[in-house]
């Protein structure tokens, strides 16, 4: 027997006798995933999910309307979203087989998870981090092994160690909500090590100094994945990739939807990635704020967590975070209140425009300082 039988499954899931019909038991479990906060309407000063604050490359609506013209929308997409995978194989020296496209890079994490973690089997993953991981390998009725950071956001040899079960390891570089990164050479011996492959998830990657693209080359269980969300302004427009081994990509491709990257999209991030000069001026720029937003909570008391990504992690060492993040929520300022069970809490904000970060600065002083007087 290689399935599970009709009396198995109707073990795990009670007769249906009206009502609401039942969903597996993995789900009816699962804790759902919350991004953070996205109000429509009313003005607010956006700093809790890492968006970009700038428009995106001019090329980019440009490319939407001529992808919008005619009869064009009338076909079905290109199911490989050739374009974009010459473009992106071009600018980081690798064959366009070499890439697959998805619907955010959350719809690459997905394709990945689904094809390399089965039911009762485990996925690896850092902590804190990215907590949507955990949501994926739930819905796949796999298990998660959370292995927390050591103080200095290092990992420990139990993230390299075999375990049973284990099929998939995922990392985010630049990581999420401390924005650090682990030193190339210890991913790539890490991915070495391990018996599964290794995700590297490099949403954040266009702000920081190194990226891992090259590990791909150099060991046959590097996946890279990113995202145009973050980096090129394009978080509405949903779509990553991820990159690895021609042998990976193609058995991926048989779990993705035939036509996850929609026609508008798919022109979209082929017009982004080629504007490369809008990506390094966009880069430096908000490198510089984070700089000045550094500085400026290390002035007001915080701990901050130097960053290579577009967000600060930062901790105070007497006010409340949850309530920092209240009272800022009360003037239309939203920022990242983040707690973790036996971890700890503090505070992420996005690197906004310098206006939007001085508008925050000011309020923040003074609720501190409200704070700190009662
Ligand atoms: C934002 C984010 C993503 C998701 O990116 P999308 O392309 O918008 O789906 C993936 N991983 C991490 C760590 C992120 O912060």
């Amino acid at each position: 027997m290689d399935s599970a039988t009709p009396s198995d499954s109707a073990s795990a899931v009670p007769a249906f006798r009206g009502g609401t019909p039942p969903v597996r038991p993995d789900i009816a479990a699962l804790a759902p995933y919350v991004p953070g906060e996205q109000p429509q309407g009313g003005r607010w000063i956006k700093l809790n999910t890492n968006e970009n604050p700038y428009a995106p490359s001019p090329a980019v609506s440009e490319a939407i309307q001529q992808a919008a013209s005619g009869r064009s929308l009338a076909r079905y997409p290109d199911p490989l979203a050739t374009s974009f995978r010459t473009k992106a194989a071009e600018l980081l020296g690798v064959e366009p087989d070499w890439i697959l496209c998805g619907n955010g890079s959350d719809d690459v994490l997905t394709i990945l998870v689904r094809s390399f973690v089965g039911q009762g089997e485990s996925l690896r993953m850092p902590y804190p981090s990215y907590i949507l991981y955990r949501t994926l390998a739930g819905i796949q009725g796999a298990r998660c092994h959370e292995v927390t950071f050591a103080a200095d956001w290092s990992l420990g040899t139990s993230f390299t160690a075999a375990r049973d079960g284990l099929r998939l390891v995922v990392v985010p570089n630049p990581n999420s909500p401390s924005g650090t990164v682990l030193p190339k050479a210890w991913l790539l011996e890490a991915a070495k090590e391990l018996p599964c492959p290794l995700v590297i998830d490099e949403a954040y990657a266009d702000f920081a100094e190194t990226n891992c693209i090259d590990l791909v080359r150099q060991c046959e269980k590097v996946i890279v994945t990113r995202s145009l969300s973050k980096s090129y302004a394009l978080a509405g427009l949903r779509f990553g990739f991820a990159v690895a081994r021609p042998e990976i990509i193609a058995q991926l491709t048989k779990v993705k939807d035939s036509y996850n990257c929609d026609a508008l999209s798919v022109a979209a991030a082929t017009a982004a990635i080629a504007d490369t000069s809008w990506l390094a001026t966009n880069r430096s720029q908000i490198i510089a704020t984070r700089r000045r937003l550094e500085a400026a909570l290390a002035s007001l008391g915080f701990r901050v967590q130097p960053s290579h990504a577009n967000f600060v992690w930062c901790t105070h060492p007497e006010a409340s975070h949850r309530g920092i993040y209240e009272a800022l929520k009360e003037r239309g300022i939203l920022i990242r209140w983040m707690n973790f069970p036996h971890w700890g809490d503090g505070l992420r904000i996005t690197v906004g425009t310098d206006e939007e970060i001085d508008a925050f600065l000011a309020p923040l002083t003074e609720i501190l300082g409200r704070l700190s007087a009662s």
